[in-house]
């Protein structure tokens, strides 16, 4: 096990694991509310790859799996990205009302030139870019879990850690005792008055000699050995077999491997310690964003022997984790879902059959649409604003009956590529209904509107075939993504674990938004307000209120 996971906090981690009895998981359950909720996004972890994996797990996804899981989760919304999935998690709310339906989004009217807004970041701060942002949950337009809890218990405490920080920016929410998330060196914090606790010291002292020592190749079970056939994503660039090898100092790799995750776990572990939550009458949250997958995703697909040694690590590192938690005694419930699902590269995708998996056309990109919108309409600016796909936002510094010209012009030139599935003008989606039905009978106008902010979303919603990766042009770190509004992005497990229950496999399909109201029922918080998500029942020790 340690060989595998090669980690100084997995080793740690591991051995906490090790000496628990394997019965332990099996006792009877605890009566009353659990008094700690540990809830766990795995960045990336699509319903498609825990079917896949499932039966090869054998430790913390395992025992998770044992629980009610149900393999049909939806981040139900178009805009599949990290920041909007990790908002529906603990607010019970689409990113409609959660606010949060991009990473990134153009806002022209700040005062500043780059027109581009973080989702977590509080932009009015000067010094405030994009890529280098003042982190805050103010964008967030909806209260979490923790958020809730605080109000109903000034004594329960909220925990964020992860390895993004608009992770646990938005699983945490406003209100957090301690917030922790990588900054690319170490942990770090937006919540700067509180105190730093011993736990966060001492793993960024362990973290900075973990990464200055070069790190061999995992060893590769035969499961993965079995996935390992390299890809040619550019001519200089394969993927699909490695095995982590690292060289000393490479925070990059560091980053896309299972050792990331393990020192997420390792931090949260030790505050659990630290901080003694779950130990007292009123109930904590720690939620914790596990971002390897998603790393490993983006930089070597999901269908490779990477994907497969880093979903075993983690499976590895998990059962420590709970580990740790048994040791302390802790009464505690978990949750396990993800932020979004994820598309393989295309490139393998082709080769197992899928022939419609293509990279998208470059000239789908927003800024060279808008170049071809400028000389033919004989306009000046950009004209468009975006990436490639999803919001498209109209310039405002053009008059009025020209952005009318721009949108008619920008809709149909759109539409006529043949890479696209649909565009939708702003007033379209703004008539559309958010639907309530069971998430995978959504229509694909269904999912943009759960998506859509009134004030913030672009002009125009381009939505591109299934299959069609965005990455037009792969390179280092980024050949395969997410964000789309198809089902192999939008589905997750949502897994609900507790001691002692019964394992209850679920097959029908539900969305991320019922987890707030589902744990608000297990600890006996009465929603103050509403949300678009409604308590599951049928998970073992949660007795949903009548509706
Ligand atoms: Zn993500």
């Amino acid at each position: 096990m340690r060989k595998l996971i090669g980690t100084v906090f997995a080793a740690a981690l591991a051995s906490a694991a090790c000496a628990q009895p394997a019965a332990q998981a099996q006792a009877p359950a605890p009566a009353g509310a659990p008094k700690l909720v540990v809830v766990i996004s795995v960045d990336q972890l699509s319903a498609d790859l825990f079917d896949e994996y499932r039966r090869h797990f054998t430790g913390g996804l395992a025992r998770l799996a044992n629980g009610t899981a149900f393999r049909n989760g939806y981040q139900a919304h178009s805009g599949t990205e990290t920041c909007p999935g990790h908002s529906t998690i603990l607010t019970g709310s689409h990113p409609t009302h959660t606010g949060i339906f991009a990473n990134t989004w153009v806002d022209q009217s700040v005062s500043r030139s780059d027109k581009t807004v973080y989702c977590a970041e509080d932009e009015r701060v000067a010094g405030s870019s994009t890529t280098n942002y003042v982190v805050s949950p103010m964008h967030l337009r909806a209260q979490t879990l923790g958020d809730l809890l605080k109000q109903r218990w000034p004594q329960s405490r909220n925990v964020a850690v992860a390895g993004k920080d608009r992770s646990a920016v938005m699983m945490g929410g406003h209100a957090v005792d301690q917030r922790w998330y990588w900054s690319g060196k170490g942990f770090t914090t937006d919540n700067k008055a509180a105190a730093v606790p011993a736990t966060i010291t001492k793993a960024n002292t362990e973290i900075a000699r973990l990464i200055a020592t070069a790190r061999p190749a995992l060893e590769s079970p035969p499961l993965c050995q079995g996935k390992a056939t390299p890809y040619a994503v550019t001519p200089q660039l394969s993927v699909g077999a490695g095995r982590f090898a690292r060289a000393a100092g490479d925070l990059r790799a560091f980053r896309a491997s299972p050792e990331y995750d393990a020192a997420v776990l390792a931090v949260a572990a030790g505050l659990v310690q630290e901080m003694k939550l779950g130990s007292d009458g009123a109930p904590d949250v720690l939620s914790v964003g596990l971002s390897a997958t998603d790393y490993v995703g983006h930089s070597l697909g999901s269908g490779g022997e990477e994907m497969c040694l880093q979903l075993l690590s983690l499976d590895r590192d998990l059962a420590g984790f709970f580990g740790v938690l048994d040791a302390q005694g802790i009464d505690y419930a978990v949750v396990l879902t993800a932020d979004h699902g994820g598309m393989d590269i295309p490139e393998r995708l082709r080769a197992k059959g899928n022939a419609t998996a293509v990279r998208a056309d470059p000239a789908l990109e927003t800024a060279e649409v808008g170049k071809i919108l400028a000389a033919k309409l004989q306009l000046a600016g950009p004209v468009l604003l975006g990436d490639l796909a999803n919001d498209v936002w109209i310039d405002r510094g053009l008059k009025p009956a020209d952005r009318t010209r721009v949108e008619r012009e920008a809709v149909a030139h759109f539409k006529a590529h043949p890479q696209v599935e649909a565009v939708f003008t702003k007033r379209q989606i703004s008539r559309v209904r958010l639907a309530t039905s069971a998430p995978d009978r959504w229509t694909i106008a269904e999912r943009v509107r759960a998506s859509f902010d009134q004030q913030r979303s672009g002009d125009l919603y381009v939505v591109l075939k299934r299959y069609v990766s965005t990455i037009a042009e792969p390179g280092v770190g980024y050949v395969a993504t997410h964000g789309s509004p198809w089902d192999y992005d939008r589905r997750v497990p949502i897994l609900f674990w507790r001691k002692g229950m019964r394992p209850n496999d679920r097959q029908d399909h539900i969305s991320t938004v019922n987890v707030l109201p589902t744990i608000a029922a297990e600890i006996g918080l009465a929603l103050p307000g509403k949300v678009d998500g409604r308590c599951l029942n049928g998970v073992e020790g949660v007795a949903c209120p009548a509706p």
